[in-house]
């Protein structure tokens, strides 16, 4: 009887324990945004005052994109009201001035990388400082009007002391959950995680609900995440969008011009409302957590910037190297395979300036290369090299990188140059050597690299640039060349305990 009574307490204890365990689902956080970008329509500020200030009641945090030009006109109409309401949530920045042409995957479609970067931060910083005086807030997430996407903005946003990249579009992602790209956390191309009501009436609130149960409960079954959630205050208000009035396929009339897109009839907009509230305090309702930008930021922060890399940690990404050039998960951190060749080449450098691994190394960021390689002419194509050439190829490429915050374009060894790929692959095989035998190889064979970080990179189609506001027929496949170039900075992004 005894014995029994012992193992009914066991048993007790054991359900106890695997209850608390079923009780505590993988977390899910819900991040909500507003790009808020009609300065046509001056109902679009009360729109976006309602709702600023019905989240703020609710104790709802949301992140609010907001274009330069609506700042301005929110200063100049004197609406310090829709300003304050909108200080209480993250400050997010939605370019300077939206649909006017030429908008910004026009403008980029034909620059390089380094033309690009200074070109989008010519045209696009009077928005931030506006903001930066306006709002008092230097904003923290950027996110693209329309589908005018392009690589180029990224390191110009760093620049710009802009942390986050919060939008909605194809060109890069990784199975619908943040990730890192272009030194920055993205919350793009989350797909199957985001979630839209209608804001049309009728059935659209319980529509929306069941679509957040559907996303929340195969996201759990995953093991938690992000849900994205993405709104136009315009949309509250207005029967057509705003731009699409007056910017529609290339069309770019002066301010006289602009004409003010039609009304929503106010019984339509106070269901939207209506439907709208409820549809945010389901959502709380259902034990997620809202999240802005900044939460967002800390939460997925890049953990392998905190770490040292020793010598078992390189040797592992040297062989990795070798196999296949994309990003690797770890326990708590990821590497983009620009994180691999900054901490194998920096490693390697250290060894030849001291002799001897350097006990460990930290993490440099850097952008991917900035055109495709093409072989240089006139040369043969060695197939090994003496170890001199590729030591001295090794320090050069260090101080490369040190120079340029970012992978070169080509690998010089003497007359010849090698692609990244070839490069990094070939370096992981030597380091492999090195760190295995202690001794410099008298010459190195040349590895062919397996890049494949682009595979998450989308192919240019005119279906990827679909938006109204852009020329019939518009895409830019140099664009989406840069945009698999930087999927060396490629990784995902792990929620942090
Ligand atoms: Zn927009």
């Amino acid at each position: 009887m005894k014995k029994t009574a012992l193992w009914l307490l066991l048993v007790l204890a054991l359900s106890a324990n695997l209850r608390s365990f079923v009780s505590a689902p993988p977390p899910v956080y819900v991040t909500l945004w507003f790009d808020t970008e009609d300065y046509i329509l001056p109902e679009d500020d009360d729109a976006t005052k309602r709702l600023a200030e019905m989240l703020s009641r609710r104790g709802v945090r949301a992140t609010f994109k907001i274009v330069g030009e609506k700042a301005r006109v929110l200063e100049r109409r004197g609406r310090t009201d829709v300003i304050a309401a909108l200080k209480r949530h993250d400050i997010g920045y939605h370019s300077n001035t939206h649909s006017q042409q030429p908008t910004v995957a026009v403008y980029l479609q034909n620059a390089g990388w380094e033309d690009g970067r200074a070109e989008f931060k010519r045209r696009e910083e009077q928005g931030v400082k506006d903001i930066q005086r306006i709002f008092g807030v230097t904003p923290v997430a950027y996110g693209q009007p329309g589908s005018a996407w392009a690589a180029q903005t990224y390191p110009a946003l760093r620049d710009m002391g802009i942390k986050v990249y919060l939008d909605e579009a194809d060109h890069v992602g990784i199975d619908d959950q943040p990730f890192y790209y272009g030194g920055m956390l993205n919350i793009f191309k989350m797909r199957s995680n985001l979630v839209r009501m209608a804001l049309t009436g009728g059935t659209s609130l319980t529509e929306g609900e069941t679509a957040f149960n559907k996303v929340h409960a195969s996201l759990r079954a995953r093991g938690g995440g992000t849900i994205s959630i993405y709104y136009h205050p315009n949309e509250w208000v207005q029967t057509e969008f705003w731009d699409a009035v007056n910017f529609r396929r290339g069309a770019n009339p002066p301010p006289s011009e602009w004409k003010k897109p039609g009304v929503r009839p106010a019984a339509e907009t106070e269901k939207a409302f209506a439907d709208f509230e409820q549809f945010v305090e389901f959502i709380k309702s259902q034990g997620v957590r809202f999240v802005t930008a900044t939460e967002l930021a800390s939460l997925y922060a890049d953990r392998a910037l905190d770490r040292s890399f020793g010598k078992d940690d390189l040797l592992h990404l040297a062989r990795a190297a070798q196999k296949e050039i994309t990003f690797e998960k770890f326990d708590g951190y990821a590497l983009s395979p620009a994180d691999t060749f900054a901490l194998l080449t920096e490693a390697a450098a250290a060894r030849l300036d001291r002799n001897a691994l350097p006990a460990s190394t930290r993490l440099t960021l850097l952008d991917g290369p900035a055109r495709a390689f093409s072989p240089s002419m006139g040369t043969v194509h060695s197939s090994t090299f003496p170890w001199p050439a590729f030591a001295s190829a090794i320090r050069d490429t260090a101080a490369y990188c040190r120079t340029h915050r970012r992978i070169p374009d080509e690998i010089w060894i003497g007359a010849e140059s090698i692609s990244p790929a070839d490069y990094l692959a070939t370096l992981g095989a030597a380091f492999e050597r090195l760190g295995t035998s202690g001794q410099m190889p008298p010459d190195v064979e040349r590895r062919t690299g397996h890049y494949t970080a682009d595979q998450y990179v989308a192919e240019d189609s005119p279906g990827l640039w679909d938006w109204i506001i852009f020329p019939e027929g518009f895409h830019a496949p140099r664009l989406m060349e840069l945009a698999r170039l930087q999927a060396w900075t490629l990784k995902v992004a792990l929620l942090q305990p």
